[in-house]
């Protein structure tokens, strides 16, 4: 199920890094662009053992347009037993306008990516990884939520650009929604570029991940790999597979675009290779810390 209708996405050219500036929105942008919108949680389902789907939902969405496919958002989580209440965002930078809130009432801000959006309905889902070791507000906020419950979303940019000579998407699970998302898109909307993807994902178990992501695309795209390493070795596990693969001059090492998203160190490990090793143009690698190991993230 693919963001409908497929054209809720404002350019599917997608050459440049998109932007959501202040000149379409009722809100003034701060370093992401932004606009806070009051959603209602409408369903909190268990999709696989370690990741749940929430939908929310807002009259707002039915006309919203994605910048691209990997959109992310601020999601706002009332502390409990209060209802989500707006704020003054006008001319701020998010974060500093959540700080300025006093801190008995001050919501959570954690950033997740859009899943699916739905215009007719006025809906997006939002697909959460549970890391139950320690969860913080997000994974916390997520794994409790009941339809019926009010949140904010501070909507933001997408990252992907389509550089579509030969591009490599590395993703931690906390990265697959938007990756699916690009994956989507793609079919949608210039489908043959879908044979020259590569595709890496680094997990710890099948449990973290939607269901049927080898079956769906390993046929679509130029290849698919899905690791499974253990807690904290992501990083080790990633730049020993690239390097093998380098070793057998796989054509995922030819990359000349590379999207790497989620935990830090393990981002920065693909950016390495890709710019010390293949001498990947630091314009057409985006990497973005998407968590950070043993830390919580602003
Ligand atoms: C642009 C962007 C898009 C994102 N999209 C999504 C998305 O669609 N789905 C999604 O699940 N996440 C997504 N994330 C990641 C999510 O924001 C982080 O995982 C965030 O840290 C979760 O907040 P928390 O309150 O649960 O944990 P935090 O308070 O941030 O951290 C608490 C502890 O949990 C650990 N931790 C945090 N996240 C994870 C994780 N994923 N796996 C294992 N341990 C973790 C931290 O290392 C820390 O020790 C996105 C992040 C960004 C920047």
């Amino acid at each position: 199920m693919a963001t409908t209708p497929s054209t809720a996405v404002r350019d599917i050219e997608l050459r440049e890094h998109p932007r959501r500036d202040a000149t379409e929105d009722t809100e003034p942008a701060d370093d992401f662009g932004g606009r806070l919108i009051q959603v209602t949680v409408t369903a909190n389902e268990l999709i696989a053992p370690n990741l749940r789907r929430l939908t929310l939902a807002s009259p707002d969405f039915r006309e919203l347009e994605l910048t691209g496919p990997d959109e992310f958002f601020g999601l706002l989580m009332p502390q409990d037993g209060r209802d989500f209440e707006s704020f003054d965002t006008a001319g701020r930078n998010i974060r500093a306008a959540v700080a300025d809130i006093e801190e008995d009432v001050r919501p959570g801000l954690r950033w997740y990516t859009v899943r699916h959006l739905r215009q007719d309905a006025g809906e997006i889902d939002v697909d959460v990884v549970m890391h139950d070791d320690h969860p913080g507000p997000g994974a916390t906020w997520v794994s409790e939520v009941s339809p019926g419950a009010t949140a904010g979303v501070w909507l933001c940019n997408a990252i992907w650009i389509r550089h579509a000579e030969r591009p490599l998407f590395v993703a931690d699970p906390s990265a697959v929604p938007a990756l699916l998302t690009i994956l989507e898109f793609t079919a949608d909307h210039h489908p043959d570029d879908l044979h020259r993807y590569h595709l890496v994902i680094v997990a710890h178990s099948p449990e973290d991940l939607e269901g049927g992501i080898a079956e769906d695309w390993s046929e679509k795209v130029a290849s698919l790999q899905i690791i499974y390493t253990s807690p904290r070795m992501e990083a080790e596990a990633v730049t020993r597979h690239l390097h093998e693969a380098a070793s057998i001059s796989h054509p995922c090492t030819a990359a000349q675009y590379v999207w790497a998203s989620g935990e830090v160190g393990m981002t920065k490990a693909v950016r390495g290779v890709a710019v010390d090793d293949w001498g990947v143009d630091t314009a057409f690698v985006d990497w973005v810390a998407y968590w950070i190991e043993g830390k919580p993230r602003p």
